[in-house]
């Protein structure tokens, strides 16, 4: 069986660690901080001094560190990972990172005959606590064969997004979506507040609604998305009501900085002549003017 090697036991990686010690795999692990490698030896992982012991030991080395700088240094720095693992290796980097990061990094390892895998999370950190984590994953198909089992031991939803940077990417575009709608539902709660609606209402009525994003789910996957661009409600009329909600919530002083861009990127669309065009060809607008194909699916 594999020696896995674990290394960062934070909120994340504690209990991916833990759920794959509990499920048999044999570990050896390591974090800068102390009270994490004990919390994971009592769950019989080996803990490790330093991250080139866990190269050295390991099979498999995951890693679970917090950004860019930490990754690049913990694997490709001095005395890193990739100056102790065996070559046939392989190294699954966790982590969020910039593109540019897991590129690098991937190179570096082919360069040592060591193979890389990309493999960031979704979802929350309770959902890592009960194993129940979404992983994409980019890499080889083999590659992807090999750590398929370990990534079972750890959540419920895998997908191979393509070749290696491919996970890094996929997760960047998600948590572009997670984290600004965020911000979306910060600001139309707010906007809510000053209106003196009541919130059990409001919340009814927008999960009633494509407002919590339907439309990427249930509506663009039948229209924009297979080119049809025929209006249900257009884009005249999207920026209409964008108009009304960001002079409202200026007249309430109410700060909507989203609202606002997107006002303006409706405005850009109408310039652009998308103007009478379905809503949903937002994207269709903004990939003409970025030069960019427009995404259509392919069944
Ligand atoms: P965290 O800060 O809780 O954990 C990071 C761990 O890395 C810490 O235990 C820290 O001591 C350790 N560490 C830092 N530098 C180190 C080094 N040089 N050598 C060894 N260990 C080192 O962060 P987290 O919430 O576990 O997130 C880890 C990654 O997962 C991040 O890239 C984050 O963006 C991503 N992520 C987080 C969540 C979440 O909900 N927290 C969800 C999905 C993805």
């Amino acid at each position: 069986m594999d020696m896995i090697g674990f290394i960062g036991l934070g909120r994340m990686g504690r209990p991916m660690a833990s759920n794959l010690c509990r499920k048999g795999f044999r570990l050896v692990v390591h974090d800068v901080n102390r009270k994490a490698v004990e919390e994971l030896e009592s769950l019989q992982a080996r803990g490790a001094a330093n991250a080139a012991q866990v190269a050295a030991e390991g099979d498999v080395i995951v890693t679970m560190l917090p950004n860019s700088a930490i990754v690049s240094e913990v694997v490709a720095g001095h005395d890193g990972v990739l100056d102790h693992a065996r070559p046939g290796s392989l190294i699954m980097d966790m982590s969020t990172v910039s593109p540019e990061t897991t590129d690098m990094v991937a190179k570096k390892a082919a360069a040592k005959g060591i193979r890389f895998v990309d493999a960031p999370v979704g979802r929350l950190a309770e959902h890592a606590d009960r194993g129940e984590s979404l992983f994409m994953v980019g890499g080889t198909p083999e590659d992807f064969a090999r750590v398929k089992p370990l990534l079972e031991g750890m959540g419920t939803t895998i997908h191979h997004c393509g070749p290696v940077g491919s996970g890094t990417r996929t997760k960047l575009v998600n948590n572009f979506l997670a984290v600004s709608l965020c911000q979306m539902n910060a600001e139309a709660l707010a906007l809510s507040q000053r209106f003196g609606l009541n919130l059990e209402k409001t919340l009814e009525v927008l999960h009633g609604t494509t407002a919590t994003n339907g439309q990427l789910k249930i509506n663009w996957p039948n229209k924009v998305l297979k080119g049809d661009t025929t209006p249900g409600f257009t884009i005249d009329l999207a920026h209409k009501d964008l108009s009304l909600i960001v002079d409202s919530a200026n007249a309430a002083r109410v700060p909507m900085p989203m609202a606002a861009a997107a006002r303006e990127a409706f405005s850009t669309a109408r310039a652009a002549g998308f103007g009478g065009q379905d809503f949903s060809a937002m994207v269709d607008a903004l990939c003409t003017i970025a030069g960019i194909e427009k995404p259509r699916l392919k069944s």
